[in-house]
């Protein structure tokens, strides 16, 4: 029932009892005894199909959900309800820092007592990018000791990305679907009907390492040619280094003139005002990773492919050729009816995704 109402948001006892398939009377037994004990309460009158009222049930607005996301850029940590709402939050800018454990385990810590005050959370959700892996552990270790009892989850932000989209906005109820995050190595994480892929060993979704030219650029991980290598955050910043310096953007080259390099934030205040650098860039990211998103929407026949991350951020170009290459390279039968669009540029999802974990981590551990 928990489950149910974190996915679906307030129901009647009517809709619950339809959707879990079990009877009245022991749906008004279950209901109370939730109650009770303080996990769920009324939540607002809903006007069913005969016209009767009838007031919804909610997991109570007491249970409250601390997640914090790390990707590439910030840190940002919120406070949602058991509907998967953010009702408070605190953004920490990692831009221009040498990422210090010690200190990003303090700061989330100390936003987290600003955001509960004396209060605990039901559970705790951890959404981490491939960032230092030492910082994720750091936050993770820290929360665990700030709050001892409650339940935990940790998931990526790839994950935390498919899981948020799944439950939020235009992919409600999309129970097939792949998420593509953008940063500093690109991932996917697969929804298949309506649960994750973990794969064999876990890591289902590690593309950036996949060697789409064998004897393509050099990459970080001392292989040539992975998709990494043309598509990373750092591989883009390089690209549109080489342009600026060939006088193809005298905007980013100013900006490389002041302050010696440049970083995915000039990016992406350049794409903002159409620079034709970042739009070049974005054209060939969106074509190359197309490629690839073609023959995954062949083998698992999402109903969406949803794309994320902070390289995502750098304009529409990216959208426009990925798209278009998926169209024409996917076979037809499968790309007709595939919708492809942008995650919010906030990364909300990878809040949502984060809650979503904690509270089936809270579900199984305290019932
Ligand atoms: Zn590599």
């Amino acid at each position: 029932m928990l489950k149910v109402l974190r996915d679906a948001g307030p129901q009647t006892k009517n809709q619950l009892a339809d959707v879990l398939g079990i009877p009245r009377t022991t749906l008004n037994a279950s209901v109370r005894g939730l109650t009770d004990a303080g996990h769920v309460e009324d939540g607002s009158v809903a006007v069913s199909s005969g016209g009767r009222r009838s007031v919804t049930v909610r997991i109570a607005s007491g249970r409250r959900f601390l997640v914090v996301s790390m990707s590439e850029t910030s840190a940002r940590v919120a406070l949602l309800d058991g509907q998967l709402t953010v009702t408070s939050g605190v953004n920490i800018d990692l831009h221009d820092r040498d990422l210090e454990t010690e200190w990003l385990a303090d700061t989330v810590c100390r936003a987290a007592h600003r955001l509960l005050g004396t209060s605990a959370p039901a559970a705790v959700g951890v959404a981490a990018a491939d960032i230092e892996p030492t910082a994720a552990e750091a936050v993770v270790a820290r929360l665990a000791s700030a709050y001892p009892d409650r339940p935990r989850a940790t998931v990526s932000a790839v994950r935390a990305l498919a899981l948020g989209e799944r439950c939020e906005g235009s992919a409600s109820a999309a129970d097939d679907l792949v998420a593509v995050r953008l940063g500093r190595s690109v991932t996917v994480a697969t929804v298949a009907g309506g649960s994750l892929v973990l794969g064999s060993t876990g890591r289902s979704g590690e593309i950036g390492h996949l060697r789409v030219e064998e004897f393509g650029p050099a990459c970080a991980c001392g292989l040539t040619g992975c998709l990494d290598a043309f598509v990373s955050s750092s591989a883009l910043v390089a690209q549109a280094t080489s342009l600026a310096r060939r006088g193809r953007s005298s905007g980013l080259a100013q900006v490389l003139e002041r302050a010696g390099k440049l970083d995915l934030r000039d990016l992406v205040d350049a794409g903002r005002t159409g620079d034709a650098v970042v739009a070049q860039v974005g054209r060939e990211l969106g074509q190359r990773l197309g490629r690839v998103v073609a023959g995954l929407v062949a083998h698992g026949n999402p109903r969406r492919v949803v794309v994320g991350g902070p390289v995502a951020a750098i304009g529409p170009s990216v959208l426009g050729d990925l798209r278009a290459t998926v169209y024409r390279l996917a076979p037809p039968s499968l790309a007709e009816g595939l919708d492809i669009s942008l995650s919010d540029p906030y990364g909300r999802a990878d809040l949502i995704g984060g809650a979503a974990a904690a509270i089936t981590s809270w579900i199984e551990q305290d019932f």
